[in-house]
C-alpha cells in the first residue's frame, strides 16, 4: 500500500498557522458551469459522497458534489457549546410513524460538506466478516453480494486516511491501527475496571482522533467537543480528511444547493444530471454520471421524488425496493452513579469499547448481538438522559449538579433489516414544494431482547466498577439502508459496485446501500465501501 499522503494529501493541504482552512484552496477551487458536463456529479458531500469525490478527482476526472448545507469554517461556524451547535443537524421536516417511531431532526443527520461526521462521535470499528453472512449465518438478515474480504483493504486505507487510533483489536478480523491507543478519562477507566472484574474484554479505540500529530491536524486536546464538530480539526471528518485533496485535484464543492431531482432520458434510460436549488432558483446541472449519497432518509427520498413516466413509482423502484430495510441501531444508554468524581466531560466520548457480545451466541434468546462503548453525554444530553426517566423538577436538578459523578456506556444492538422499516414519501412538503419523507419503524421481537441483554450487561459493568445507582434510558443510533446492495433487483436497489440496478450510469454511495449493520458504528464501512466503488470505476 503506497504511503498515505501520496493517495490523499487531504492533512498536508491545512494551514498550519492556527487556522484550520485553507481559504486558498476554496477560493481557487475549479468551478464548472451548468451546461458543463461534468463526467460525475455528487449528490451530498458527507461520509461517501466525499471519498468518491476524492477519488475520482485524483483519477483525472472532472467532478463536483452539491450538498445542500453550508461549506464549513471550523474557526467561524462552530463553537464548543452544546446549546450552540444545532445548526450542523439536519432539521428539515421530515414525518415519522409506526408502532416504534424513531426521533429525527436535532440529533440524527447532518448537513453541510462533512455530513454527518461532522457531529459524529468519531468511533470508527470495522464491521466483522459476519456481517457480510447473517442470512447464510444466523437465518436472519441478508448476504451481501460481497464479502469482508473484499473491503478488507479499503478498510486499511480508510484508517490511515482518518487516521485511526486504538489498541490491537481482537474481534472480528483481528487487525491492528496506524495509531497508537489514546489515553482514557474517567469514563473509560471506570468501563475498563468493570469489564475486568466481569471477564469481559474491553479495549480503547478505534476512534478517529489524531493521536499525535497527522500532516497540519494537531493532537486531541481532550476537551469532549467531538459532538460539536471538533473546532481544532483533531476529529476526522470529510470536510479535512478528502476534501482538501479532492479540491487540490480539480473537483468542485458546490455549498447550499439542494439537489430536487434527478433526471432520467425517457429515450435512452441514462440520467443526464440534476435539478437543484440554490438561493431560491432553480437550476439544472449537466453531467454523464451521477452518484447520490444524501444519507439514508434524503437518498430514498430523492429517489421516490424522481418518478417519471418511465419509472411511475419512483426512480429505481419497479421492485418496490426503494426506503425499504432501512436499519437504526437499538442504543440503550446507562449511567452509574459514583461517589468519586468521574467528570465524563473531560476526554472525547469515544474511548473504549467492547465487541464480546458483538456474535450470535447459541445460548441466548436472540441472533446477532451488541457492542458497548464509552458515551459521556455533555449536560444538556445529560438533562435529557435524566429527563427521559422520568425525573424533573427538584430531581433533574439534583442530578444535574451531581453531573460530575456520574459515568455513561452505550450499546448498539444490531436491530435486523426488515422490508416494513421504510421510507415513503408524506404528504407534508418542504420549503421547496417536495414531499417530505416518512420513515416507519417498528422493532421485531428479536430487536427488543437484543435491548434488554445490552442494558443488563452494562448495568453488571457498571456495578461492578463500583456505582452505587445506575440508569437506563432507551434510544436510537446510526440509520442506515433503505438502497440495499443486492445480488439482483428483485432484493435491492443497487449492485455490489453501488450501481443501481435500474439506471446503468446512476450510483448510490452512502450509507443506504448497507444490506446489514452489525453492532457497529457505520462511517468507516460507509467510506470502505465507496473507496471499493471508487475503484471499480476508474479501473
Ligand atoms: C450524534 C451522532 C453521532 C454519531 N457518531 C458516530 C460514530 O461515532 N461513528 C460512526 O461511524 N458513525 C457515527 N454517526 C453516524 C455517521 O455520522 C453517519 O452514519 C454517516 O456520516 C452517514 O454517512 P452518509 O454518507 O450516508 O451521509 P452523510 O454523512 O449524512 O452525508 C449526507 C450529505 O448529503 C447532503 N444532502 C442530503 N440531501 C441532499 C440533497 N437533496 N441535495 C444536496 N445535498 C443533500 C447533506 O447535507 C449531507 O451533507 C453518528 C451520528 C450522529 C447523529
Ligand atoms: S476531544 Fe479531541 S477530538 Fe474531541 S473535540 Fe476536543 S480536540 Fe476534537
Amino acid at each position: 500500500m503506497s504511503s498515505v499522503r501520496n493517495r490523499n494529501e487531504s492533512a498536508w493541504l491545512l494551514p498550519n498557522d492556527g487556522t484550520r482552512t485553507n481559504h486558498a484552496l476554496r477560493r481557487d477551487m475549479r468551478r464548472f458551469d451548468d451546461r458543463d458536463e461534468l463526467d460525475l456529479l455528487v449528490v451530498g458531500c458527507g461520509a461517501g459522497g466525499s471519498v468518491l469525490l476524492q477519488r475520482l478527482a485524483r483519477a483525472g476526472w472532472k467532478v463536483a458534489a452539491l450538498d445542500a448545507g453550508p461549506f464549513w469554517d471550523p474557526d467561524t461556524d462552530w463553537v464548543s457549546d452544546e446549546a450552540g451547535s444545532h445548526h450542523l443537524y439536519w432539521t428539515e421536516p421530515r414525518v415519522i410513524s409506526g408502532s416504534d417511531p424513531v426521533p429525527l431532526g436535532s440529533n440524527n443527520s447532518g448537513r453541510g460538506v462533512g455530513g454527518s461526521m461532522i457531529h459524529y462521535a468519531g468511533y470508527t470499528p470495522r464491521f466483522h466478516p459476519s456481517d457480510f453472512r447473517t442470512f447464510t449465518q444466523n437465518g436472519v438478515g441478508a448476504d451481501w453480494p460481497i464479502g469482508y474480504g473484499d473491503l478488507r483493504s479499503y478498510y486499511q486505507e480508510i484508517e490511515e486516511e482518518l487516521p485511526v487510533a486504538g489498541e490491537k483489536w481482537p474481534w472480528g478480523d483481528p487487525h491492528t491501527y496506524p495509531y497508537r491507543p489514546h489515553p482514557v478519562g474517567g469514563n473509560g477507566e471506570l468501563f475498563l475496571r468493570g469489564a475486568d472484574k466481569l471477564g469481559i474484554t474491553a479495549k480503547v479505540g478505534p476512534v478517529a482522533i489524531v493521536n499525535g500529530r497527522f500532516g497540519n491536524r494537531p493532537h486531541c486536546i481532550y476537551r469532549g467537543f467531538c459532538l460539536q464538530g471538533c473546532k481544532v480539526n483533531a476529529k476526522a471528518s470529510p470536510l479535512i480528511t478528502h476534501i482538501p485533496d479532492a479540491l487540490a485535484h480539480g473537483a468542485e464543492v458546490r455549498p447550499d444547493c439542494m439537489v430536487t431531482y434527478i433526471e432520467v432520458d425517457e429515450r435512452t434510460g441514462r440520467a443526464t444530471g440534476v435539478h437543484y436549488v440554490r438561493d431560491g432558483v432553480p437550476r439544472f446541472q449537466k453531467a454523464r454520471m451521477v452518484a447520490i449519497a444524501g444519507y439514508s432518509i434524503e437518498t430514498p427520498r430523492l429517489l421516490l421524488n424522481s418518478a417519471s413516466k418511465r419509472f411511475p413509482d419512483g426512480l429505481c423502484n419497479d421492485f418496490d425496493q426503494v426506503g425499504r430495510y432501512l436499519m437504526v441501531q437499538g442504543a440503550p444508554q446507562t449511567a452509574g452513579r459514583f461517589d468519586a468524581e468521574v467528570r465524563m466531560y473531560k476526554s472525547p466520548p469515544p474511548e473504549v469499547s467492547s465487541e464480546d457480545f458483538y456474535e450470535t451466541d447459541p445460548a441466548k434468546p436472540y441472533q446477532r448481538g451488541f457492542s458497548i462503548q464509552t458515551v459521556s453525554p455533555l449536560p444538556i444530553t445529560w438533562a435529557e438522559h435524566i429527563a427521559a426517566q422520568g425525573h424533573w423538577g427538584a430531581a433533574l436538578r439534583e442530578y444535574m449538579s451531581d453531573y460530575v459523578h456520574w459515568s455513561c456506556l452505550g450499546a448498539l444492538c444490531e436491530f435486523l433489516p426488515q422490508p416494513g422499516n421504510r421510507v415513503t414519501l408524506a404528504e407534508e412538503t418542504d420549503r421547496h414544494g417536495l414531499p417530505v419523507a416518512n420513515f416507519s419503524y417498528s422493532q421485531c421481537e428479536n430487536d427488543t431482547r437484543l435491548m434488554k441483554a445490552a442494558q443488563s450487561v452494562m448495568e453488571d459493568i457498571l456495578h461492578a466498577a463500583g456505582a452505587d445507582e445506575v440508569i437506563t434510558i432507551g434510544r436510537y443510533a446510526h440509520l442506515v439502508g433503505g438502497a440495499r446492495m443486492a445480488a439482483d433487483d428483485k432484493h435491492g436497489v443497487v449492485d455490489a459496485n453501488c450501481r443501481t440496478f435500474a439506471v446503468p450510469n446512476l450510483y448510490i454511495t452512502d450509507g443506504s446501500v448497507l444490506p446489514t449493520q452489525g453492532s457497529a458504528n457505520p462511517a468507516l464501512t460507509i467510506m470502505a465501501v465507496t473507496a471499493r466503488a471508487a475503484d471499480q470505476l476508474t479501473g
